[in-house]
């Protein structure tokens, strides 16, 4: 089932230009109402339920109810993003808790290398190829094969 905000915690992310809803939602469905200064998802119907607004949101002001075969009334499940891990939050129908840590990185934060290492050439001209930019080193062949004409 498609988000929604929790007004009381929603602090319209302290009215900076872009909220980190609408920074992260990928079909732009998030918009601030600047008098309120609260969020709210303006077609649910086009809502993914990726939860990326969810994870994202400083205030844990986004929820998604989950739908009844896996969430059953009553029941919620909530994440809370860290730098590492993103920690779930898991409440039953008999009111139960369990929590459990999804590491969501492998490297320390901000080591990554944007380019992988591979060092391209920017030009214009790669724009027309079919190859992704790291290839062909990063398949580790000198050429990848061709049809012959
Ligand atoms: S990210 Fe959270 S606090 Fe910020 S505007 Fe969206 S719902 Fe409100
Ligand atoms: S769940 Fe995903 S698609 Fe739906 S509003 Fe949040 S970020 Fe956008």
């Amino acid at each position: 089932m498609p988000s929604y905000v929790i007004l009381e915690k929603c602090d319209g992310c302290k009215g900076q230009d872009k909220t980190a809803c609408q920074h992260i939602c990928p079909n732009d469905l998030m918009v601030l109402n600047k008098a309120t200064m609260k969020a709210y998802n303006r077609d649910p119907a086009m809502c993914w339920e990726c939860m990326c607004c969810v994870k994202l949101c400083p205030q844990q002001a986004m929820a998604i109810r989950g739908y009844a075969d896996f969430v059953p009334m009553g029941a919620s499940v909530t994440p809370l993003r860290g730098t590492e891990d993103i920690m779930w939050t898991v409440k039953f129908r008999n009111k139960s808790l369990k929590r459990f840590r999804f590491p969501t990185r492998t490297t320390p934060e901000g080591s990554a290398v944007p380019d992988g290492g591979f060092k391209t050439s920017p030009e214009a001209e790669n724009l027309k190829s079919p190859l992704l930019f790291t290839e062909p080193e990063s398949l580790r062949v000198a050429a990848l094969p061709t049809l012959k004409k």
